[in-house]
């Protein structure tokens, strides 16, 4: 019998005709990384002289056997899917930033290594906020609670109109449905995510290269990133009006500049041309 090359999973072969090796009496089994696969690479059989040719079918657990393979159910079969969680829809919805929703899915599973962290490993470094240097740093407090990050978060919530809760992770699944309105709503997921980005950025830029940029250029370099995102965004749209377009939402509620408090035009060193969005 022929046997299929460069495929890295078990096998299970039911031959055309009389023979199944599944039930073969010889019962050899040969286990590949998983045990819910297992091959029978057969053994002895009573081929008869008539038997045609062997054929391949390829069985994933109680399922009927195909002449195909497919990757991704065998990967489904071999991994399956655990109940979705409350705060998938707000990490991971269209028109996300990737690498924003990656930070902010691993602060969701609580893997970013925020000192308390650290400091619960043993390990010895200082408790406090590089970004206030007034309380110590956690989840919590770096994305929601510290005056740097507020002064970020507070720019969309306050020209969004919406109140989201204060702690963090009612504040992601809040995320799931802030408003009303879709693209104000898309906004708001798309500034929450570039924020909790660009303040992970701040934390870590302080740390390594001790150069501290100001909240207010932070907000600036926030509102550059989502600006910019929004543009294809509002193309790819299926809208019946121009003034339906994410963009048209963005430029009436969150484009202009609101000076919060502590805000210096003379502080902004870099992306000075983003001032504009
Ligand atoms: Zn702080």
């Amino acid at each position: 019998m022929h046997q299929p090359r460069g495929v890295g999973f078990g096998r299970t072969y039911l031959l055309e005709g009389q023979l199944d090796l599944v039930g073969s009496p010889l019962g050899y089994h040969r286990r590949v990384g998983s045990s819910n696969l297992r091959a029978s690479p057969g053994g002895y059989v009573n081929l008869h002289p008539d038997a045609g040719n062997d054929i391949y079918l390829w069985k994933i657990g109680d399922g009927v056997a195909l002449d195909t393979f497919s990757t991704s159910k065998t990967w489904s079969y071999l991994n399956p899917l655990g109940p979705r969680v409350t705060w998938y829809e707000a990490v991971w919805f269209k028109g996300r930033i990737p690498r924003h929703a990656f930070i902010v899915w691993l602060n969701s599973r609580h893997r970013l290594h925020t000192r308390d962290r650290l400091r619960s490993w043993g390990l010895v470094v200082p408790p406090i906020c590089l970004l206030c240097n007034t309380h110590d740093e956690s989840c919590q407090h770096l994305f929601f609670d510290c005056v740097y990050s507020s002064e970020i978060w507070l720019y969309f919530t306050t020209r969004a109109h919406v109140s989201p809760t204060v702690l963090f992770e009612d504040g992601i699944t809040w995320l799931k449905n802030p408003c009303q309105d879709e693209n104000t709503a898309l906004i708001l997921r798309l500034a929450c995510q570039a924020s909790v980005y660009i303040l992970w950025k701040e934390r870590n830029s302080l740390i390594h290269t001790n150069t501290f940029i100001t909240a207010p250029t932070r907000l600036l370099e926030v509102k550059s990133i989502i600006r910019c995102h929004l543009d294809p965004l509002s193309r790819a749209q299926r809208i019946s009006s121009p003034s339906d377009s994410f963009l048209v939402t963005w430029c009436n509620s969150f484009r202009r500049h609101q000076f919060v408090k502590g805000f210096q035009p003379s502080s902004i060193k870099i992306n000075e041309g983003c001032a504009k969005f």
